[in-house]
């Protein structure tokens, strides 16, 4: 299923991307809950978590040190949180696997 995160991979519409490789891209998110906030997402089209394969170990360890390398890069190594919400009932609204990489302010926990 066609989604809006397809169409960003696919170049048909806008988004601030800060990296890509063959097997992923993650870009700044439109409406971000904290300083930083980005999502890393698969290019292969798995729409949540519960839908990866056991084929899909590699892709979804790469998306996790991934994750781990861009918050490096922006400077938040020491304190970040990554979220993947699964299912409408856990807060997903775009069907297209990814991971929120959220930093630059406090988080507390247990998370809403
Ligand atoms: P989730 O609620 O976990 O499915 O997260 C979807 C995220 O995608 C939300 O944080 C949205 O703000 C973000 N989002 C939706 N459309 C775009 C877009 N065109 N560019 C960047 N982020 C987006």
């Amino acid at each position: 299923m066609d989604t809006i995160f397809s169409k960003i991979i696919n170049r048909e519409i806008p988004a601030d991307i800060v990296y890509e490789d063959d097997l992923c891209l993650a870009f700044r998110d439109v409406n971000p809950q904290a300083p930083t906030h980005i999502l890393v997402i698969p290019k292969k089209p798995i729409s949540k978590l519960a839908e990866s394969l056991p084929g899909d170990e590699p892709l979804l360890g790469h998306l996790l040190l991934t994750a781990n390398r861009i918050a490096e890069s922006e400077g938040i190594d020491d304190a970040f949180r990554l979220v993947i919400n699964n299912g409408e009932g856990a807060g997903q609204t775009v069907f297209h696997l990814h991971i929120h990489i959220l930093a630059g302010r406090p988080f507390t926990w247990p998370p809403g």
